[in-house]
């Protein structure tokens, strides 16, 4: 029995949706590799360019947190960290909270390449906006739910999304609560990455 045996989707849904979310995880595997290739760099290298560009805590810039980020080894994480650091497109500063660690920024070069290559999901953007505000909610509520299983699960290891943080309170249905903001949230307000995240759930 597997997910990608068709006959098995003639009769079981669950089999579709997994068949069906490989192939998007294709486009995204598709789109980072075209846009690394053109600007010679690995698509870990490019992802991480993206995300230190984007995720500005000192401690979500650390080799450790960045390899829990990716699912990746410390070493993986820290030989693209060292090649990015030859290209001059990062440089790290000791960290101020911890002496045995390091963190990473952008330089100039590095920021200039990574407004260059961080719209990479170009073509997946533009079929998404293409769906109807309803279809977009349906599938942000499944989508938000299915990652929150996984998480629970410890498929996917850290997420900044409202289902896991210490201020969220709902039924992660049909109410959610943000206590920070005081606040009741409507599906399209929650977070996948929340910078006010806290953990505790
Ligand atoms: S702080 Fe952010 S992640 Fe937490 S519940 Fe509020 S909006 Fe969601």
């Amino acid at each position: 029995m597997s997910a990608f045996d068709p006959e098995r989707h003639i009769t079981n849904v669950d089999y579709k949706i997994v068949a069906a979310l490989e192939k998007i995880s294709e486009v995204f595997r598709v789109l980072l590799w075209t846009e690394a290739k053109e600007h010679k760099l690995s698509p870990i290298q490019m992802q991480l360019l993206i995300f230190i560009k984007y995720h500005n805590s000192d401690k979500q810039r650390r080799i450790a947190a960045m390899a829990r980020e990716f699912n990746l080894t410390k070493a993986t994480i820290s030989d693209s960290i060292k090649v990015l650091e030859q290209k001059g497109l990062i440089q790290r500063s000791d960290d101020a909270l911890d002496s045995r660690s390091f963190n990473f920024s952008l330089t100039d070069q590095g920021m200039k390449l990574t407004g260059m290559i961080e719209n990479f999901t170009l073509p997946l953007d533009g079929a998404i906006a293409t769906l109807s505000p309803l279809q977009k909610e349906q599938f942000l509520a499944a989508v938000l739910d299915l990652i929150y299983r996984l998480n629970q699960n410890g498929i996917i290891s850290t997420q900044r999304m409202c289902y896991t943080c210490f201020y969220y309170s709902g039924d992660r249905q049909q109410t959610h609560y943000c206590h920070l903001m005081q606040k009741a949230l409507v599906i399209d307000e929650l977070r996948i990455e929340c910078p006010e995240h806290k953990t505790g759930k």
